[in-house]
């Protein structure tokens, strides 16, 4: 069948699906209805369900192939969710006299965009911090520290990261007596832009007990200067030392820090968060949830969260902390199970077959044993909780695999389809940097959700070939062979590791170029917009088995949108970066719109 013949069935069978929904509910009318707007409905990988790209797949378009969907000029929605989309003229038919008629002017609209892995709350701690990610020098970087001691209360921490002295003129690392210059009596501690060092100050050393006579802790190292005293910079488990003596922050902190994170999101249209913990030690999530929990029921809750829960916790708690909130709330629940295989190729941690290009004697570390991690699985499995793992390198995604199908095997051996399970039953991967094409039938064969993050590669590529070489790096960041073996493929941005915005990761998905578009990394692995539209709407919402509800905007589906300064399906790459949100609705309600 060809495009044109696609094109056609579908719009018949839209039109189907939109006058049956039209005859079963005669009197609905619309609460609020948006016109003059220029509609891209949604983008469908076939490897997604969901009620439009259900159509397009019955349709007859063939596996693999994405569709397009014709434009609407105006949407209506009820009760939180589009009951129509059309001419204007057709939609406007649908108004009452409460009806409320926004104009938008002519502005490009496109389905809400579903961060499917961003750690929301994480980031609104950072802004509380000082930013120092931007820092050009020492001076600049003790300027910015400076500004934020007046306004931090006497006594307490101060904290922030990004810095890199790399990039700064003489390339000295700072020391406490820098940073004991602009920070007073406050303890305080700057992790380094990798998170694997940091400087802290005089004060911050005194309080976790660090002088000249402390030994370095095992896989980690205190700088000391001539003298022996203590430089300030502490790496690896003399960092995380430290860290470990910060206080926690207070519920108001945290509290502060979602509704900070969630004004951002909003500004950056994203309508829903898919939120995994935070490391492997973590245990914070639930406080989190308590929290998006008192702003849901402020009418403060302005995306839709989905919280992972840890994989590790023991199973009668993550059976308590699901049944604690209703599962099929729209706005918040609970949602897969997250576990660490592996760290992160920045830091040569990421578990590889083989080893680091750079580093011949290093393969990389793994947080579990397989025997240990297939009996955790099925275990969790067995419980009805859909799973994901943080895998990079390919030796976790291997490790991943296996314990994937030895639940599979199991729910064989049991007699349980896959069908069968509950809702939350998945399998899925986070971030599956490196891969091959072995791992990918294996994967394929598992049906396994592909969680990636294109973003990552703008800061990767960097580094990403040295330490992997050119075979292996040639399989990295695998995006379009993950959809040629018709995975289903879902985007986020790793917030705060990587920026907020989605029009970068949108821009690394269709280029693989640098923000400046002076470097490539291997383009064969590049998207259409269309398949990087479906990634993170459609195909976000599949692996959060939402698809039936979200990612695509058609009569049934709940009225999640974005109104943008630009058409980013026809505009060039690089204008993509530049993109202005206008405005966010959530289930038909503006969120955010632009001054
Ligand atoms: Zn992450």
């Amino acid at each position: 069948m060809n495009a044109d013949q696609n094109m056609k069935s579908f719009f018949f069978l839209l039109l189907c699906a939109t006058s049956v929904f039209a005859a079963e509910t005669p009197s609905q009318r619309a609460d609020t209805i948006f016109v003059n707007g220029d509609f891209y409905l949604f983008s469908c990988p076939a490897s997604n369900a969901g009620l439009s790209c259900l159509l397009v797949k019955n349709g007859g378009a063939d596996a693999g192939v994405f569709v397009r969907t014709p434009r609407a000029a105006a949407l209506a929605v009820f009760d939180g969710r589009v009951v129509e989309v059309g001419k204007n003229e057709e939609v406007k038919a649908l108004a009452g006299l409460r009806t409320n008629v926004v104009d938008l002017h002519g502005a490009f609209v496109m389905p809400g965009f579903n961060d499917a892995h961003n750690h929301l709350w994480s980031g609104g701690l950072e802004m509380q911090h000082v930013d120092l990610t931007s820092a050009t020098s020492l001076e600049d970087m003790q300027a910015r520290i400076a500004t934020k001691a007046k306004e931090t209360p006497a006594g307490a921490w101060m904290e922030g990261r990004g810095w890199d002295h790399t990039k700064w003129k003489d390339q000295r690392l700072p020391s406490r007596q820098d940073i004991d210059a602009v920070t007073g009596s406050h303890p305080a501690f700057f992790p380094r832009i990798d998170g694997h060092i940091g400087v802290a100050n005089s004060a911050a050393l005194k309080f976790a007990g660090i002088d000249r006579n402390t030994p370095d802790p095992q896989g980690g190292k205190i700088d000391r200067d001539a003298s022996g005293e203590p430089t300030g910079i502490l790496r690896a488990t003399a960092k995380e030392a430290l860290q470990a003596k910060i206080p926690e922050p207070t519920i108001a902190e945290r509290s502060t820090a979602v509704e900070l994170a969630l004004a951002e999101a909003a500004r950056w249209g994203l309508t829903s968060i898919q939120e995994p913990p935070v490391n492997p030690q973590d245990a914070s999530e639930w406080k989190y949830f308590l929290i998006y929990e008192e702003l849901e029921n402020e009418g403060k809750l302005t995306a839709r969260i989905t919280e992972w829960l840890p994989f590790n916790a023991p199973v009668n708690v993550l059976r308590a902390h699901r049944a604690h909130h209703a599962n099929d709330d729209l706005m918040l629940h609970t949602g897969v199970l997250k576990g660490y295989l592996d760290g992160s190729l920045g830091s040569r941690t990421a578990a590889l077959l083989s080893p680091y290009a750079d580093d011949p004697k290093n393969t990389g570390i793994v947080y579990h044993q397989q025997d240990e991690l297939n009996q955790m699985t099925i275990e969790r499995v067995r419980a009805g909780f859909g799973i994901t793992f943080h895998a990079i390198g390919d030796r976790a995604f291997t490790m991943a695999l296996n314990a994937f199908e030895a639940a599979a095997n199991d729910m064989k051996q049991r007699h349980v389809a896959m069908e069968k399970l509950p809702p939350f039953h998945s399998f899925r991967i986070e971030h599956a940097q490196v891969t091959n094409p072995e791992l990918l039938k294996r994967a394929a064969d598992l049906e396994l959700i592909m969680s990636m993050q294109p973003s990552h590669l703008l800061t990767d590529m960097n580094w990403a070939e040295q330490r992997l070489g050119p075979e292996r790096a040639k399989n990295s960041y695998a995006w379009k062979s993950a959809l040629e073996n018709k995975l289903p493929l879902a985007f986020g941005t790793d917030y705060p590791v990587e920026p907020l915005t989605p029009f970068r990761g949108i821009y690394a998905a269709i280029t693989r170029k640098n923000e400046a578009g002076t470097k490539e990394y291997y383009p064969q692995e590049k998207l259409t917009i269309d398949q990087a539209v479906a990634a993170y709407t459609s195909g976000s919402a599949f692996a959060d088995f939402s698809d039936h509800d979200k990612g695509t905007l058609a009569p049934g589906m709940l009225a999640d949108f974005v109104v943008l300064d630009r058409d980013i399906t026809k505009v060039a790459p690089e204008e993509i970066l530049k993109t202005k949100v206008l405005r966010t609705v959530v289930g038909g309600k503006t969120v955010y719109e632009a001054k």
